[in-house]
C-alpha cells in the first residue's frame, strides 16, 4: 500500500503582525512564565527522581524555566525492561499502524504543536524564530513523513521469484533495543534518532543531550498525543559513563542511533569493541560527529553570493550546526569585495534574545561551550598568524553571547583552519588566485571531518574539477550555495571520515540500519 505521499512542510515566515508570529511570541512567553516539571518516561510511568536540575535559558542563565528529574544506573535498567517488555507488540504491529502513529505526530505538528515545539527550542536551545521554524517544525514534520514513505519503498522490496518457488524477504526489526543518543543543537535530530528506529520496529531507549531536555520532553508528550505504546520510546536523563556502562554490556543491545561529538562517537566505538562477545547480535553502529565544514571560491565566482553564504552559512544558529561553514577560501582578486560585503553583514546582524524576532544571532549553549570558543578568540587576539576582520567580541554576564567573528589567518594550518569551533568563528585564508589547483589539496588534506563543503564558481570546468577533487572531503557538497540548510526529501544528510557514518538521515539508507533482512525460499 502507499502512504500519503510526503511533500516538504512549507516554511512559516512569522513576519510581524501575522497569525504565526502572534501564536509563537504568545506561547514563548507563557512557557518562559511557567515553571515546568519534566520527569522521565519509562514504559507507561511518568518518573520523577530527588535529584532534580533546573532548566536554563542559554539567553538568560539565572531565568529558569523549571527543572527535569536526573535518573541513575536503575533507571536505565529499566527502561531497558521496558523496551524489551514492549518489543514484541511493537515488533508484530502491523506497519501500517506504526507509521499511522508517525504520520499523525507530524499533522499535529504541522498544526496545534507547532508553536509549543518551536517555542521549546527558542528557550532551551536559544535559536531565533526562523531556525526554530526549520528544525523543530518543518525538519521534523519532513522526517516523519519522508521516513513513512521511505520505510513503505523498503518493504516492497522484494526479490525474484521462479516457477514452483516462491521467494520473500522479510525486513525485520533487529533483535533487541536500539539506544538514540541525541544532541542540543538540533529538535529535528533529537526526534528522528529514536522516531526512525521506532518507525521500522524497533524498541528504543532514548538519552537527550541535558540542554535538549525541554525540546525532548515535548517530542514526547506529542509521541504519545498521536498513540505511541507504552514502552516502545523510553526517554532518560542519565548522565553518559552511567548508562553507557549498563547500555553497552546489555546482551540485547543492537544498535546505537547518535548525533554528537566525534570524541564521545569514538569511545563508544571503542566500548561496543570490547563488549563485542556480550551481544546477541552485531551491533549497528550510525553516528553523525564534527565537520569542519569549508566554503572554496574559485577566482571566477561572484563576490556577493559568495559573501553571503559565508555570513549566513557561518552564523545561523551561533555556527552550532554541525553543518555549519567555518573554514574559507578565497582567491585574492575577490577578497577585498567579499571582506566588505561579509563586515556589512555581520554589523547588520543584532544579537540578543530569542523572544525578540528581530536578533538573528542568540546565545551559544552553555558556559562550557562559551568558554571554548572564548578560549579561541583569545589566542587569535594574541597571535601573529590571524587577524580579526568582523567581531571578536563575547559577554556572558546574562546569558552566553559571542559576537559572530571572521579570523583572517595567513597561515592555512591555523588552529581554527583546522579544528571544529562549533560557535559563530569563521577563518578565512586568501589563496593566489592562480593557485585553484593546490588550494583544493589544501581542501582535502586541512581537516580529518567530511560533513559539508561548498564550492563557488560561474566556471563549470573548476566545479567539476573541485567536485572530483574533493569527491570523500563532503557528504553534503554544494555548488554556489551554503553548506547548511539540507532539506529532508532533498539533501539527504551526512559524512564519512571524522564526521560519521554517513547514513544519510532523511533517507533510505538511514532506515535500512534499522531493519534486519530475512531471506525466505518456499518451494511448492
Ligand atoms: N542537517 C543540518 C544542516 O544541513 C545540520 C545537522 C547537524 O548540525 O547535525 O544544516
Amino acid at each position: 500500500f502507499k502512504v500519503p505521499t510526503p511533500v516538504n512542510e512549507p516554511v512559516k515566515s512569522y513576519a510581524p503582525g501575522s497569525p504565526e508570529r502572534e501564536e509563537l511570541q504568545r506561547t514563548y512567553k507563557e512557557m518562559k512564565s511557567k515553571e515546568v516539571d519534566v520527569p522521565m518516561y519509562i514504559g507507561g510511568d511518568l518518573v520523577r527522581t530527588e535529584k532534580k536540575h533546573p532548566l536554563v535559558q542559554p539567553h538568560d542563565h539565572q531565568h529558569i524555566l523549571g527543572y527535569f528529574h536526573e535518573g541513575e544506573a536503575e533507571h536505565v535498567e529499566q527502561a531497558i525492561n521496558a523496551a524489551l517488555a514492549a518489543r514484541e507488540m511493537w515488533a508484530n504491529m502491523g506497519w501500517e499502524h506504526r507509521a499511522s502513529i508517525f504520520l499523525k505526530a507530524a499533522d499535529l505538528l504541522a498544526g496545534p504543536w507547532r508553536a509549543r515545539m518551536n517555542a521549546a527550542t527558542m528557550l532551551g536551545q536559544s535559536k531565533n524564530a526562523y531556525q526554530a521554524e526549520i528544525d523543530s517544525a518543518c525538519e521534523l514534520i519532513d522526517f516523519l513523513r519522508f521516513n513513512a514513505q521511505y520505510a513503505t519503498e523498503i518493504y516492497q522490496m522484494q526479490p525474484e521469484s521462479s516457477p514452483g518457488v516462491w521467494n520473500r524477504m522479510e525486513h525485520r526489526p533487529l533483535e533487541g533495543f536500539v539506544f538514540a543518543l541525541t544532541p542540543f543543537n538540533f529538535t529535528a535530530i533529537a526526534g528522528n534518532l529514536p522516531a526512525s528506529a521506532a518507525l521500522m520496529g524497533n524498541v528504543v531507549v532514548w538519552k537527550p543531550a541535558y540542554t535538549q531536555i525541554y525540546a525532548a520532553h515535548v517530542i514526547m508528550e506529542l509521541l504519545l498525543e498521536a498513540g505511541l505504546p507504552e514502552g516502545v520510546i523510553n526517554l532518560i536523563y542519565v548522565d553518559g559513563p552511567t548508562a553507557g556502562d549498563i547500555i553497552f554490556s546489555h546482551p540485547d543491545f543492537a544498535g546505537i542511533h547518535f548525533t554528537g561529538s566525534t570524541a564521545v562517537f569514538q569511545n563508544i566505538w571503542k566500548t561496543i569493541g570490547n563488549n563485542i562477545h556480550k551481544y546477541k547480535t552485531y551491533p549497528r553502529i550510525v553516528g553523525e560527529t564534527g565537520g569542519k565544514d569549508f566554503i572554496l571560491a574559485h577566482p571566477s565566482a561572484d563576490a556577493k553570493g559568495l559573501a553571503t553564504a559565508i555570513s549566513r552559512g557561518a552564523f545561523e544558529y551561533q555556527g552550532q550546526k554541525c553543518s555549519a561553514a567555518s573554514r574559507a577560501y578565497i582567491p585574492s582578486n575577490l577578497w577585498d569585495e567579499v571582506k566588505a560585503y561579509v563586515q556589512e553583514d555581520v554589523k547588520s546582524f543584532k544579537m540578543g534574545p530569542p523572544e525578540d524576532f528581530s536578533n538573528f544571532i542568540n546565545a551559544v549553549i552553555d558556559e562550557k561551550s562559551f568558554d571554548k570558543i572564548a578560549q579561541y578568540l583569545d589566542n587569535a587576539k594574541n597571535s601573529p598568524e590571524v587577524e580579526i576582520i568582523a567581531g571578536g567580541g563575547y559577554d556572558k554576564s546574562k546569558g552566553y553571547f559571542i559576537e559572530p567573528t571572521v579570523l583572517l589567518s595567513h597561515n592555512p594550518q591555523y588552529v581554527t583552519m583546522c579544528e571544529e569551533i562549533f560557535g559563530p568563528v569563521i577563518t578565512i585564508y586568501v589563496y593566489d588566485e592562480n593557485n585553484f589547483e593546490d588550494t583544493l589539496q589544501l581542501v582535502n588534506e586541512t581537516s580529518p571531518y567530511a560533513l559539508t563543503g561548498a564550492i563557488f564558481s560561474r566556471d563549470r570546468y573548476a566545479i567539476e574539477t573541485a567536485a572530483k577533487a574533493l569527491s570523500h572531503a563532503a557528504g553534503n557538497f554544494y555548488i554556489n550555495d551554503k553548506p547548511t540548510g539540507a532539506v529532508v526529501g532533498q539533501q539527504p544528510f551526512g559524512g564519512s571520515r571524522a564526521s560519521g557514518t554517513n547514513d544519510k538521515a532523511g533517507s533510505m539508507l538511514n532506515l535500512l540500519r534499522w531493519v534486519s533482512a530475512r531471506s525466505i525460499k518456499e518451494t511448492f
